[in-house]
């Protein structure tokens, strides 16, 4: 498991557009590409000035880079109109969201996003739309008023029985729900095989990032059937006390987890 291919493009992106623009008035990254400390550390160590708003990025001039996981239109419009070099690295399937989004808006639904409301991800989907209602749990959509029409979609790193959830609460609050799969391949992939491992090992640990959305899904995932579950962000994380009686480890990694950060526990772990 590991990083997807939507963080691997971003990440190879921002890596090209840090060797080529460097030295042309800055590089800037609007808030972390993946939420990783060790992608971060990568990156400041390549010169990428991380800023949480354009604003902190001196007029017509440098580069930015989009995030993985998207921002508003807005915001791309107004660092272009400032003369900045924009460089998109949203991935694919956030853009599908967006789009979906949006479509559903312009069909006259009532958009309803199931989502983290402080999350990049959502913001950028939000940020588009007139009025979308965000829900972050079931209570939120118990909670919801009656409309005639609702356009449902979840944030890409959602769990999927959660969303299953969502939808038949929400199935009482209108006369008709239009429901899409946003959910990404990548996260169904890493919650199903990692429950799978955890299924069969004594100590599970998870490799990811209290920060990320798709680690502490994956996490949940894997202690829902395997309670001696921990995360650990690289192999310092690893506790000896962890390993007390175990003969069988699992092991799995977020989509946001570099391979180098990956191969330094699993060697950490082969050495014990
Ligand atoms: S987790 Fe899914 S949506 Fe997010 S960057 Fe990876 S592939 Fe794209």
């Amino acid at each position: 498991m590991g990083m997807c291919n939507g963080m691997r493009k971003a990440v190879k992106l921002a890596e090209e557009t840090a060797e080529m623009y460097r030295g042309n008035g800055g590089v800037y990254m609007l808030g972390p590409i993946a939420h990783n400390p060790h992608v971060m550390a990568y990156f400041k160590e390549k010169g990428v000035v991380k800023v949480d708003s354009i604003d902190e990025i001196r007029a017509e001039a440098g580069t930015v880079i989009i995030r993985a996981h998207g921002v508003p239109d807005s915001v791309k419009k107004s660092a272009a109109e400032r003369g900045m070099n924009v460089v998109d690295a949203t991935c694919n399937l956030v853009l599908r969201s967006k789009d979906i989004a949006k479509m559903l808006e312009n069909e006259k639904y009532k958009v309803v996003i199931y989502g983290e409301k402080k999350h990049p991800e959502i913001i950028g989907i939000a940020g588009n739309l007139a009025d979308p209602l965000i829900i972050e749990d079931l209570d939120q959509a118990r909670s919801l008023s009656l409309y005639k029409t609702m356009g449902l979609i979840a944030q890409t790193t959602s769990m999927p029985e959660k969303y299953a959830e969502i939808q038949k609460e929400l199935r009482a609050h209108c006369e008709c729900l239009r429901i899409e799969d946003t959910i990404c391949m990548a996260t169904q992939n890493r919650q199903d095989s990692g429950r799978k491992t955890a299924e069969r090992a004594e100590l599970m640990l998870v490799v990811g990032d209290a920060s990320s959305s798709n680690s502490m899904n994956l996490l949940k995932a894997c202690k829902e059937v395997n309670e001696y579950t921990f995360m650990v962000s690289d192999a310092s994380g690893l506790k000896p006390n962890y390993f007390k009686g175990i003969k069988k480890i699992g092991l799995t990694a977020s989509a946001s987890s570099p391979e180098w950060v990956i191969n330094g526990i699993v060697n950490a772990l082969r050495g014990m």
